[in-house]
Parts: structure tokens; C-alpha cells; sequence
């Protein structure tokens, strides 16, 4: 009988994936199953307040908490998840450090990869909108904030002005209705520091595709919300939604169009590629359980829970996608797997949510716990005591408590913390000797060589075989990203040399937005290919 520990691999490291890794962690022992992690970043996120990050009452970082540290013993790959085969239980990870991907085969898979905010059919979105779902878009979007306070502050032209004070947010659920709540309460705070604003008005718009905001509240809290935000001088456009974005304005379906330099989406969400891509049963994309959580057809050995799986509690109510909710399905979905490892009792979800709470801004929320409607200053202790409290670790929650106590004493932070944007193409330098990519890598980049001379060298039966050698205006790596094969032939640098690197998705953007630029490569690739297959020169351009 195999009695090696089962492996259990967690897809996703937000509240679904990271939740049901501790509850693991309780459940079984080494001996029984190890538990591998897979994220795109090394910390979860704590998404309720990171609002909270915009107007800065919270830390960039507090906001995070290292996952190694909520699940010690859990072995954590930052990396990304590319594909899952579910017949062969294999799941494929992306390259990291070295351009190589790994597979990882499983027993029992946790799929719990959230939803990403997808502009797909709005013209302009991708380029103009900024999404609010991760750490990065919250730091994109306060340094942005930053930047165009900046500039209005020197605008002579008040038409311009305008519209750098006009903040524009898509969706009014809660994410919408808090980032706008944060981002008014930021700017009425920070303005006072601008010579030339203190008396500027701004304007802040949330469109709402429904006839009031947050749908996911009692009408009665819903108008109290609005009360309160047009109070605060919050435009509220109902009725209305996103369809299109310049970087001059956003345009709506009805035919307004508001002229702005800020517009954020909350909506509409997509399913990860990953998922999107998973033939199995679905229902509106996300994955269809069971009140186990099982996915449908691969019952006992895959799970799916949080926001990208659609799931009915036993009661059958619809579970909406929510942190509490992830949270409850993460103890289910780890008995459920503990069960399969060593035997015993299976769960089913009948969790059907304690009540919900949304923050207006400082000293207001709404909130209905247990069927009691709250709304207020009351609300927002409330609001703030609860998420304090779900926050794991106590080192957290004392940083969270002393950045409010902090912001009660001191105005918001206003330095920028922005990081210099990288160009689409890098420049590198190798030293004799070293290896710029191995036979057998993916192929990542194209490289252009514009000093030095580089091998090109192929291994065959354990022998190396020297190729060629490029020199200054030669390229080399294209082959393996046209064919998207790994490349055949290793490149050493001969001298020093300094290529010019082009990214796989720089180079694919411009294959498809420069005619000229495929022709050329096109023309290339085939006259390599004949120079390969006829065995004469220079087969090492495959590489
Ligand atoms: C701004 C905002 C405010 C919110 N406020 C509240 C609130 O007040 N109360 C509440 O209950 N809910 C709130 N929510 C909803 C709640 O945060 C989500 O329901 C919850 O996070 C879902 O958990 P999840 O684990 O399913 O997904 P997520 O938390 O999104 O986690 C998914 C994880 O998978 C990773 N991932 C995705 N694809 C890949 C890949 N291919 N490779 C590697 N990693 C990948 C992501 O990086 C992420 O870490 C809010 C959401 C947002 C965006």
C-alpha cells in the first residue's frame, strides 16, 4: 500500500486558497499530505480595506500579510498557474528565475484563483481604466491620484484643471461606493497643501448600472449611502453604465461623456484565463460544485471555492462571491479534503452569511448583522471593529489600529511612492563566458545583438557542437517564440557583448500592430527554417 504523504496543491493565495492552507495545516499531519501553495505574489490581501489605502488611513503594507507566515507549514510557490489538466492531474507553473516551467502533479487540487476585473468589448477601458482588485492597482491608483494634483496645481488653462479634479469610478457596489467614499475624503484632506486648489472645487461621479448603489443592501441602507455620499459632494449618475474610455474622457451608455484624467472600474469581472480555458461544467464561467465543493466530475480529488466557483449552500441560496463566504468555504472544502486523505466524516456548505457591511468614508458606514440595520457612526465602529478583528495575526492588527489612531492626529501621507516604469525593450550586459539562454529554455525575448559576439551552441547526444558566432546587428531567440517551442541551441557570449532584449508579449504586440515588423520576421523565420531543414548554415537560428 502507497503510504507517501498525499500532495495537496492550493491554486491561489487569496481568502479562499490561503484559509483552506491553515485549516489544512490543523486537519493533517505531514505524514498524511504535503500542502503546496501556488500565488502570483507572496502575500494575501486583505481586500475590505484596501479602500482604505487610497486616502492612506492605512499603510501600503498592512494592508498584506506575508502568506509564509499565515501558513508556516505550507510549501509556497510564487509563481504563475498556466494551465491545469485535470485528466492528468498535472498542474503547469510559470517560468521564473530561470525560463523553465514546472509541472506539479497532485492528488487532490484546491482551485481558488478569485476573478479579475476583464474590459474586454469596451473600447479604451484596458488603456484608460484603472481596476481595483490588488495591491498594485491600489498603489497604481494613490500615486496617480498624487500625479494629477500635482499637475492641476501648475494647469493655468481652467478647462484643463477641471478636468484633472474630476474622478470618475464605474460600479456601485461596495468596492465602487468605498473607493469613491476613500478618494473624496483624500482629496477634500489633501487639497489644503496645494496653493493653487485649496479653493478649487473637484468633482467626484460613481456610475451605477442599477437604479441605486449597492445592490447587495437593503434598499433603506442603499439611500442612506447615496444620502450620505451626495452630502459629501459625490455625483451619483444611476441607470447608466461604462461602455468606453478616451484618455480624455469616459463615455457612457447613454451618451454622456465625462472629460476626466482619473476613471476607475470596479466592474465588470472575469474569470482568469486558466479557468476560462478548463473544460469541465460551469455555469456563467465559474466552476460548478457540489455542496462539498467538489468540481462536478472530478468529486474527491478537485475542490473549487471563492469567487471563481458558482456554489449553492444546502439550502440551496446562490453563495455570493465575498470574503466571509470564502472564508466559511475553506473550512468545508479542508474537511472535505482531510476526509478524502485519511477517511472520516464529509461536510456539505450551509453557510448562508451573517450580514454585511459597507464603509462611506470616515465616521459613516451602512451595515445589517443578523437582520439589524445599522447606519452611521455606529455602522462605521462597527465596520471597523469586525474587519479588525477577521484580520489574522496580531501583528497586523496592531499596525492597522495605530495607522488609525495615527490619521485621528496627522493629515494624510502625500509623498509618492512611485516606481520607475519599465521600457518595453531593456538593455543587458554579459561578460565572456556567460550563458544569455540555455538549449531546452522557453523562449521569453528576442535579442538583438549591438556590441560583442556571442556562440551559438548545440548539444546533441552529450556533445557540444559550436554552431556560429553573431556579431553586432544579428539577432537571435525569435524562432523559438514564433515556433513557441523551447530553444534548441544555447547562446554563450564570446566577448563582451550588450543585446537589446524584446519581451515575448512586446514582440507579439508588434508583430500583430506592424505589418512591416511580421513581414520581415515572417520572411526571416522561413529562410532559417530552409537553411535548418537543408542542413547548410546556420541552423542554430532556430534557437
Ligand atoms: C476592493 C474590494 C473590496 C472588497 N470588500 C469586501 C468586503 O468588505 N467584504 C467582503 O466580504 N468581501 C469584500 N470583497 C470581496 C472579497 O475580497 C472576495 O470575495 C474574496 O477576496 C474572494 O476570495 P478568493 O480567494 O476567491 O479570491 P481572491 O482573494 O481574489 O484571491 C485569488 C488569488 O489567486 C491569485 N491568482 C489568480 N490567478 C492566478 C494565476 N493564474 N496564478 C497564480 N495566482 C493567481 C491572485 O493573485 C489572488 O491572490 C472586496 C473585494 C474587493 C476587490
Amino acid at each position: 500500500m502507497n503510504t507517501d504523504p498525499k500532495r495537496v496543491l492550493v491554486l491561489g493565495g487569496g481568502f479562499a486558497g490561503v484559509y483552506t492552507a491553515r485549516y489544512l495545516e490543523k486537519l493533517l499531519w505531514a505524514e498524511q499530505a504535503s500542502i503546496t501553495l501556488i500565488n502570483r505574489e507572496n502575500y494575501w490581501v486583505y481586500q475590505p480595506m484596501l479602500p482604505e489605502v487610497i486616502s492612506g488611513s492605512i499603510g501600503l503594507t498592512n494592508v498584506v500579510s506575508p502568506i509564509r507566515r499565515l501558513c508556516s507549514r505550507t510549501n509556497l510557490i510564487m509563481r504563475e498557474v498556466e494551465n491545469i489538466d485535470l485528466k492528468t492531474q498535472v498542474v503547469t507553473i510559470s517560468p521564473g528565475f530561470r525560463p523553465r516551467q514546472l509541472l506539479l502533479e497532485y492528488d487532490h487540487l484546491v482551485i481558488a484563483l478569485g476573478n479579475i476585473t476583464n474590459f474586454h468589448g469596451m473600447p479604451g477601458m484596458i488603456e484608460n481604466a484603472m481596476p481595483f482588485r490588488t495591491l498594485a492597482d491600489a498603489m497604481a491608483l494613490r500615486n496617480h491620484l498624487i500625479q494629477v494634483l500635482e499637475e492641476a496645481d501648475v494647469e493655468e488653462n481652467p478647462e484643463l484643471r477641471r478636468q484633472l479634479l474630476t474622478f470618475v469610478v464605474g460600479g456601485g457596489g461596495f468596492s465602487g461606493v468605498e473607493v469613491i467614499a476613500e478618494l473624496n475624503d483624500f482629496l477634500h484632506l489633501v487639497k489644503r497643501n496645494y496653493l493653487h486648489l485649496r479653493n478649487e472645487p473637484h468633482r467626484c461621479v460613481i456610475v451605477q448600472a442599477g437604479d441605486r448603489v449597492l445592490p447587495e443592501m437593503p434598499e433603506a441602507l442603499a439611500i442612506f449611502a447615496q444620502r450620505i455620499l451626495r452630502k459629501r459632494g459625490v455625483e451619483i449618475i444611476l441607470n447608466d453604465r461604462l461602455k468606453a474610455a478616451t484618455s480624455e474622457k469616459a463615455i457612457l451608455q447613454s451618451g454622456t461623456e465625462i472629460l476626466c484624467k482619473t476613471l476607475i472600474s470596479t466592474v465588470p469581472s472575469a474569470l482568469p484565463q486558466v479557468i476560462q480555458k478548463l473544460d469541465c461544467p460551469k455555469e456563467r464561467g465559474k466552476l460548478l460544485v457540489n455542496t462539498s465543493l467538489e468540481l462536478k466530475d472530478y468529486e474527491g480529488t478537485v475542490w473549487a471555492l471563492g469567487d471563481c466557483a458558482s456554489i449553492k449552500t444546502v439550502a440551496g441560496t446562490k453563495v455570493p462571491p465575498t470574503a466571509q463566504h470564502a472564508i466559511r468555504e475553506a473550512t468545508t472544502a479542508a474537511i472535505n479534503i482531510a476526509a478524502a486523505v485519511r477517511g472520516g466524516e464529509r461536510v456539505e456548505f450551509g453557510f448562508e452569511g451573517l450580514g454585511t457591511l459597507g464603509s462611506l468614508g470616515h465616521g459613516a458606514a451602512v451595515a445589517q448583522i443578523c437582520g439589524v440595520k445599522v447606519s452611521g457612526l455606529l455602522a462605521w465602529f462597527l465596520w471597523r471593529s469586525v474587519y479588525l478583528m477577521k484580520m489574522p495575526g496580531l501583528n497586523r492588527k496592531v499596525r492597522i489600529a495605530t495607522d488609525w489612531l495615527l490619521r485621528l492626529l496627522f493629515p494624510p501621507e502625500l509623498a509618492q511612492t512611485k516606481v520607475a516604469g519599465e521600457s518595453g525593450i531593456r538593455n543587458q550586459h554579459f561578460e565572456p563566458g556567460d550563458i544569455i539562454f540555455q538549449q531546452g529554455d522557453l523562449g521569453d525575448s528576442v535579442y538583438v545583438i549591438e556590441d560583442g559576439e556571442c556562440e551559438v551552441v548545440c548539444e546533441r547526444k552529450g556533445e557540444q557542437e559550436l554552431l556560429a558566432t553573431l556579431g553586432h546587428g544579428e539577432y537571435f531567440g525569435e524562432m523559438a517564440l514564433l515556433s513557441d517551442k523551447t530553444r534548441n541551441a544555447t547562446i554563450r557570449a564570446c566577448s563582451a557583448v550588450n543585446v537589446s532584449i524584446i519581451s515575448k508579449a512586446d514582440f507579439n504586440k508588434l508583430r500583430r500592430s506592424v505589418p512591416a515588423f511580421a513581414e520581415v520576421f515572417a520572411e526571416l523565420a522561413k529562410r532559417r527554417a530552409d537553411a535548418g531543414s537543408s542542413q547548410s548554415s546556420r541552423p542554430y537560428l532556430r534557437a
